[in-house]
C-alpha cells in the first residue's frame, strides 16, 4: 500500500517553478506526485494522511552548504543524531558537513565511514565535503577524484584557508574537470593572526585584538582572480564585510563563475551589538559594523550573494567561558537560521517570500547540483517545511543541538518552523 500524505490549504512557496499560490500537496511514497488546489476534495484521497497548512506557507525543506557536525572526534560538541536533529527544527532538510572533523575528511575510507554513520544516525540528508588538502595542511592536495568516487559532494579546508595560490588554481582546476564545488574559507591568515573581532572602534572599545576587512576581501579578490584565470567555479563561504561583496559584484558582471553565501548572524547582527565580552557572538569572520550588516541584506536581494548557510559551529560551554579573546570561533545556527532570515530579510521587506526561498533551498540545492531537491515540483524528493512567517520566536537553551552557543538565544524572532518533512516522513511536529 502507498503511503500517501495530503498538506491541505497552504501558501506553497516555489521559486523554482514560479507558484507562489494556495495549493494542496500530495506526496506518494517520498516524492512530491501532485500540486494543485482542490486536492483535498478528491475521493481517490480519503485514506491519505492529512496535514492543515492553512494560514502557512509550504516550501521545499532548506538547503544548508555550510555546517559543521563535529563528528568524529568532538562528540561532546555535537554528532551527526544532534545536528541534523538541529537541522530538523529548523526546515533544514539537507546539509553539506564540513571535513574539518578529527581526524580530517580527506581519504575515501573517512567518507565511506560517515557516510554509512548517516545513513543510521541522520534525520534529514547529510552530504559531505573532502577536505581540499591533505590534514587541512594546505601542502599537498588530496585525490578529488577517488573522494568524489567515494560519495564527496564538494571539496573544502572551511575552518582554515587555502593560502597557497598556486595550490588552489590546481585545486580549482582538478575539481572543475571532476564537476566538484570548491568552497573556500577566504581569510588571509597573515592579516588576521590572532585577532578575536573586527578590527575598528568595537574591539578598541573594549581592547580586543581586531582582524581588518582586507583579511577578507583580499583571499576574496584572490580566489576570483583564479576563477577568472583557470575559468573554473569557486564557492566563497561566509562572506561579511562590504569589500568583498563588491569584488564578487564587480567579478559577477564580468561573467567570473564565482558564487556566495552569507550567514544569518552576520545579515542579521553588527558588532555594535555584541553584549560585553560575550563569547557565544565570537565567530571568524566576525561580525562588522552596521554598514556591512546592511550590503549583505542588499547583496541577498539583488543576487551578488547567492545562498543563506549557517555555518552552524558547536562549541562547549566550557570552551565558550574562556574569555572573548580564548574562545573557539563559531556559533550554532540550523535552529534559528529560518527565522532569523525571514526575521532581518522579509519582515523587513529587503527579500520577497520568493527570493528567501530561492536564496535558502533553491540556488544552494542548485550549487551542490541537487536536481531533486530544491524545489516541488512532481516527482522531487517530497522533503519541504510548513512555516508560520508571522509568528512570535524568542529562541531559548536547550537546543536540539548538544552545544547552547547562539547569539539568537532570548532574541525576539518572527518565524517558526512547525512541520518538517524529509522523504515524505515527518521528522518535526511542532505543534
Ligand atoms: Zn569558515
Amino acid at each position: 500500500m502507498a503511503e500517501r500524505t495530503l498538506i491541505v490549504g497552504g501558501l506553497v512557496v516555489d521559486p523554482a517553478r514560479g507558484v507562489e499560490s494556495v495549493r494542496d500537496v500530495l506526496i506518494v511514497d517520498g516524492e512530491i506526485r501532485e500540486v494543485a488546489a482542490g486536492l483535498s476534495k478528491k475521493s481517490g484521497l480519503a485514506d491519505a494522511a492529512r496535514v492543515d497548512a492553512k494560514g502557512l506557507w509550504v516550501i521545499p525543506g532548506l538547503v544548508d552548504m555550510h555546517v559543521h557536525l563535529r563528528e568524529p572526534g568532538r562528540e561532546s560538541d555535537e554528532t551527526i543524531a544532534t545536528g541534523t536533529a538541529a537541522a530538523a527544527r529548523g526546515g533544514v532538510t539537507t546539509v553539506l558537513a564540513m571535513a574539518n572533523t578529527e581526524p580530517v575528511t580527506d581519504s575515501p575510507s573517512q567518507l565511506e565511514f560517515l557516510r554509512s554513520k548517516a545513513r543510521v544516525d541522520a534525520k534529514v540528508n547529510v552530504l559531505f565535503a573532502g577536505a581540499v588538502t591533505v590534514g587541512q595542511k594546505g601542502e599537498r592536495l588530496t585525490e578529488f577524484a577517488r573522494l568524489r568516487r567515494a560519495g564527496a559532494a564538494a571539496l573544502s579546508d572551511d575552518g582554515r584557508p587555502v593560502m597557497n595560490a598556486g595550490l588552489f588554481r590546481r585545486a580549482l582546476e582538478y575539481a572543475d574537470d571532476l564537476g566538484l564545488l570548491v568552497i573556500d574559507h577566504c581569510e588571509d591568515l597573515t592579516l588576521s593572526g590572532g585577532a578575536c573581532a573586527h578590527e575598528g572602534p568595537q574591539a578598541l572599545r573594549k581592547g580586543l585584538k581586531g582582524a581588518p576587512w582586507a583579511a577578507e576581501t583580499v583571499q576574496v579578490m584572490r580566489d576570483i582572480a583564479l576563477s577568472e584565470l583557470t575559468g573554473a567555479r569557486v564557492h566563497l563561504a561566509h562572506l561579511s564585510a562590504v569589500s568583498s561583496i563588491e569584488a564578487v559584484r564587480a567579478a559577477k558582471k564580468r561573467g567570473v563563475r564565482v558564487t556566495a553565501e552569507a550567514a544569518p548572524h552576520h545579515f542579521a547582527l553588527s558588532d555594535d551589538m555584541i553584549p560585553g565580552y560575550d563569547a557565544d557572538w565570537k565567530m571568524n569572520p566576525p561580525l562588522r559594523p552596521a554598514e556591512d550588516r546592511a550590503a549583505l541584506v542588499a547583496a541577498l536581494a539583488d543576487g551578488t550573494i547567492d545562498a543563506v548557510a549557517t555555518d552552524h559551529a558547536p562549541h562547549g560551554c566550557a570552551a565558550k567561558s574562556l574569555g572573548f579573546d580564548t574562545a573557539p570561533f563559531g556559533v550554532i545556527g540550523l535552529e534559528t537560521s529560518l527565522a532569523a532570515s525571514l526575521t532581518a530579510l522579509y519582515h523587513t521587506k529587503a527579500l520577497t517570500k520568493r527570493e528567501l526561498v530561492r536564496r535558502m533551498s533553491t540556488t544552494p540545492a542548485a550549487l551542490l547540483g541537487l536536481k531533486s531537491k530544491g524545489t516541488l515540483a512532481p516527482g522531487a524528493d517530497a522533503d519541504l517545511a510548513i512555516v508560520d512567517p508571522d509568528a512570535p520566536w524568542t529562541p531559548e537553551a536547550p537546543f536540539a543541538s548538544k552545544s547552547r552557543n547562539s547569539p539568537f538565544a532570548g532574541r525576539r524572532l518572527k518565524g517558526r518552523v512547525l512541520h518538517t518533512f524529509v522523504a515524505g516522513r515527518a521528522v518535526v511536529h511542532a505543534v
